[in-house]
């Protein structure tokens, strides 16, 4: 390639979204008539609820939805957001606090466009989601991991984060319920990271995308509802995508201090101006309709939750911690590596070779743990048919025992 026609170091310096590239290689060796079982991307596989496609078919009959609307949303879906977070996490957000966007991920990667200059720190507890560091770069800034393992559920402590702090930091990241770990952090852990942060002026940006999925009694803690006064200077990110079983619809939002959302809808208004009102329009229903097609879902996931934790821990060299939330199994395979296992009897060095093979010759996809900032470990998506759940769970263990 001539200078001329080298990339931005911007574009060169980000990793390519892993959970995406897996979805997409496992979606294209189908495709190519392979048989393969993916639990690769956290996608579920059950239809949108009908009432909520019934309200985007209605949506596409209307010509005021071919318009432009408003670039931070339909009014009604801020007002319908804001009751939502009322009825679910509640406090009282004002619809002004909220900017709709292009799915969850748009609001992660606004989130840091707004808040960071060159340089900017911000800490990213570990295990991550592994697009959190690709847009923290984006911005210029620079990701701070602070590791806690399966010991601590893997959920960061105060000391390690205070350890991470610098005079640059300037954000801290929260998700809980977790992605790619399934923990639902401890209510200390959130409300001390709360604490912390008004300390020592952080901003907090807390991804609830996997709110109402919790299982054996966990609950999400919403962090501005159990520390009031960190509402001043706290972003919550949320979507339709994982809870209404719509990730195709991309709609997302961000609830934020009136003037970090004035600024979303700037940047939001030179990137993508309003997000598409059909998509909108279902997400109304869906964010203020009942939650009973939500509440059986999360039925189905937790029964695949048990299936998934016991077949991994039946397969030598796997172990397994129980997830409490979201729709993950993280297993430690380091049991695995250094020794020959595999259709050809390769040893793996790693996490992501070892996950390469998996999908190329047990053709099982699952997520190395390198993506998350944790190797060793694989993620495994459990929003799949029951049926492909064990049959994929059947196939591993045939692939790394036989
Ligand atoms: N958030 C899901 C996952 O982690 C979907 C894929 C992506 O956007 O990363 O698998």
């Amino acid at each position: 390639m001539a200078d001329w026609q080298t990339l931005s170091d911007r574009i060169n310096h980000v990793a390519p979204s892993a959970t995406l590239a897996v979805d997409s290689k496992a979606k294209a060796m189908k495709a190519a008539g392979i048989d393969v079982i993916g639990f690769g991307a956290g996608e579920p596989n059950f239809p949108t609820p009908a009432p909520i496609v019934a309200a985007a078919a209605a949506a596409v009959q209307d010509p005021k939805n071919y318009r432009y609307t408003p670039t931070a949303g339909l009014p009604e879906l801020r007002q319908a957001i804001a009751d939502k977070t009322l009825r679910d996490s509640g406090y009282e957000v004002d619809p002004s606090q909220v900017i709709v966007t292009n799915g969850g991920k748009q609001a992660v990667y606004e989130s840091f466009q707004i808040l960071l200059n060159e340089g900017d720190e911000v800490i990213i507890p570990t295990p991550y989601w592994t697009s959190y560091p690709e847009a923290v770069k984006l911005a210029g800034g620079v990701p701070v991991t602070v590791f806690a393992g399966a010991d601590r559920n893997f959920e960061p402590s105060i000391e390690a984060i205070e350890a991470a702090r610098t005079e640059h930091t300037k954000a801290i990241i929260v998700n809980t319920p977790n992605n790619p770990t399934g923990a639902v952090w401890k209510p200390e852990t959130v409300k001390a990271i709360a604490q912390w942060a008004i300390e020592h002026h952080v901003w907090v940006i807390s991804d609830e995308i996997y709110e109402h999925l919790n299982y054996d009694g966990a609950k999400t803690t919403y962090i501005g509802a159990a520390v009031p006064e960190v509402r001043s200077q706290l972003l919550v990110l949320n979507g339709v995508a994982k809870t209404y079983a719509m990730p195709g619809w991309r709609v997302g939002w961000m609830i934020a201090p009136v003037d970090v959302a004035k600024a979303a809808s700037k940047l939001q208004g030179h990137m993508t101006s309003n997000v598409n009102n059909i998509s909108q329009r279902a997400a109304i229903e869906a964010v203020s309709g009942s939650l009973d097609a939500v509440y059986e879902m999360r039925a189905a996931f937790d029964k695949r939750r048990q299936t998934i934790v016991a077949a991994l821990n039946d397969i030598e060299g796997v172990n397994c911690p129980t997830p409490t939330g979201a729709f993950y199994a993280f297993a430690d395979v380091t049991a695995l590596l250094n020794k020959p296992i595999g259709t050809n009897k390769t040893t793996f060095a790693n996490t992501s070779e070892l996950a390469a093979a998996l999908l190329d010759e047990g053709h099982v996809a699952a997520v190395p743990g390198e993506a998350f900032g944790a190797p060793g470990y694989l993620r495994f998506s459990y929003a799949l048919a029951d049926d492909d759940l064990v049959e994929g769970m059947r196939r591993m263990k045939r692939w790394i025992e036989d």
